[in-house]
């Protein structure tokens, strides 16, 4: 084994203090995984610290935070064996080393006692295993039983232990190597790839919210069609997002062709990722299209159509959030209302683009008007470059067309320039149908352009539309 030293890194005071506390309560600890790992691949210094204590893990939190000033309070799992603190910045949680053992029908293993290289061995990938000495006779060295550093150099996913065990005692890890594979843009070892496939089914037993933990770092990484390709090469895509599976495929009728949705959608979601890092506005590029399958229709006249797919694109949004037990809050309604209005601007810019029509887009779109033009632009993945530019164009002209209008016309966050209060004052009307039919031709004539959004002609043209109601003289 390679002796290497890392001190530099653990110059923070809490690495001291921790190894004070260690040589005081006279037992060994490390810094162990993805600190180690991220400090290695000189991703900066990362917050999360873990530390294993070959003895009690608890005892040593409560040691640590003793001496550190401020003394921050300790939180103990007791279950667990673990405790941690929060200093600063930095989150630090502690475990006693152990050795661990499996169920078939649960990831939570029966635990004991063990050594440092047991609890290596516990450890999901190589690179996950590596730890740096915090004792005082040898610190700062690195323990590396696996060759994980070798594994970071080579940019390798691969378990400590046989895959398939590893995968089948706590199948979260096929997803953590997938997400770990799309993160650090690492490729997994084959015999890992073959036991997660194989393991597939075992998916079954992790929550819906561990997988969607896992399922944002996928989408959050630079180019997450790494992922998606994983989880899709391994079949674990048709468990955790059939809808998806669902696009895949090209069909051939009478010499007409359509696109492969399920392809066209991987990449959507990797140009989306060179341009934002909302995650729900990534989430709406995944599911932009999964209205397309169960909507899709071959007519002679018309050839392939997907005839409203976004609308029940938006409905099926819900679904797979609820399923996820994703949040049902207002991230999914923006969700479903990029789904909803993703070929809006399409539409529009395929046409001479009219102010009127730029200003029922800003209307309906709200403030959201910006993230439904970055979808659409996303949404480009003709291979054609005459048509990229053409489509590119187009898109950048509604964009200044959005700019003009709104600067102009103020429609995004409407409010009605002349209030239900004021129509039922004007005209002694209790609150009533009409008052909303009177609003709602107001807003009307301000998107169509018949009046600006101001005041004065709102009113006027209240006075006149009550008239024609016969409500005045
Ligand atoms: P990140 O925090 O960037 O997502 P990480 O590797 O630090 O990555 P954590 O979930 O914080 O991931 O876990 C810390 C360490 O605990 C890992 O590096 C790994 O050694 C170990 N670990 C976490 N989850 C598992 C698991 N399911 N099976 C085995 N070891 C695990
Ligand atoms: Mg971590």
């Amino acid at each position: 084994m390679i002796r290497a030293y890392y001190k530099e890194a653990l110059k923070e005071p809490v690495f001291t203090t921790i190894s004070e506390a260690a040589k005081e309560l006279s037992l060994d600890c490390y810094v162990i995984g993805g600190f180690v790992r991220d400090l290695l691949l000189e991703r900066g210094i990362p917050k999360d610290i873990d530390i294993v204590a070959v003895g009690s893990g608890i005892e040593l939190a409560k040691k640590v935070a003793s001496l550190t000033p401020g003394k921050p309070e300790v939180t103990v799992f007791k279950n667990f064996g673990t405790a941690m603190f929060k200093y600063q910045d930095k989150e630090v949680e502690f475990v006693g080393a152990r050795k661990e053992s499996y169920n078939r029908d649960s990831r939570n293993p029966v635990v004991e006692n063990g050594t440092l290289e047991d609890d290596q061995k516990r450890r999901d990938f190589t690179i996950n295993a590596l730890a740096l000495s915090l004792n005082e006779d040898n610190f700062g060295m690195l323990v590396d039983p696996f060759q994980g550093v070798s594994d970071l150099k080579t940019k390798l996913i691969r378990t400590p232990l046989d895959p398939t065990i590893t995968y089948s005692d706590d199948p979260l890890r096929m997803l953590r190597a997938i997400r770990f594979a799309s993160q650090l843009n690492f490729t997994i070892e084959p015999r890992s790839l073959e036991a997660i496939s194989e393991n597939k089914d075992r998916i079954k037993i992790i929550s819906n919210e561990r997988i969607v933990d896992e399922l944002n770092k996928i989408l959050m990484s630079n180019v997450p069609s790494v992922g998606f390709k994983l989880l899709h090469q391994t079949r674990l895509m048709g468990m955790i997002l059939p809808e998806l599976i669902a696009l895949q495929g090209i069909e051939e009728v009478e010499g007409q062709r359509h696109k492969d949705n399920f392809w066209h959608t991987l990449e959507v979601v990797d140009n989306i990722a060179r341009t934002t890092d909302n995650l729900w506005l990534r989430w709406a590029a995944l599911l932009h299209d999964i209205g397309k399958a169960p909507t899709k229709r071959f007519d002679k006249k018309n050839g392939w159509t997907f005839h409203a797919h976004e609308f029940v694109g938006s409905k099926m949004v819900y679904k797979l959030f609820k399923r996820l037990h994703m949040p049902l809050n207002e991230k999914m309604k923006f969700v479903q209302k990029m789904v909803l209005m993703s070929s809006r601007p399409i539409v529009l810019s395929e046409d001479f683009v009219t102010d009127s029509a730029v200003r029922r887009l800003v209307f309906d779109a709200g403030d959201y008007v910006d993230d439904l033009m970055t979808l659409c632009e996303a949404d480009i993945t003709t291979k054609n470059p005459r048509k990229q530019k053409k489509y590119k164009n187009n898109f950048s002209i509604v964009r200044q067309k959005i700019e003009e209008v709104e600067e102009r016309d103020h429609i995004r966050n409407f409010q009605p320039p002349v209030s239900g209060e004021e129509i039922m004052q004007t005209f002694g009307l209790s609150p009533s149908r009409e008052i909303g039919m009177i609003k709602d031709a107001i807003k009307e004539a301000i998107l169509e352009g018949e009046i600006p959004n101001e005041y004065e002609a709102a009113k006027a043209y209240m006075i006149q539309k009550a008239k024609a109601m016969g409500l005045a003289k």
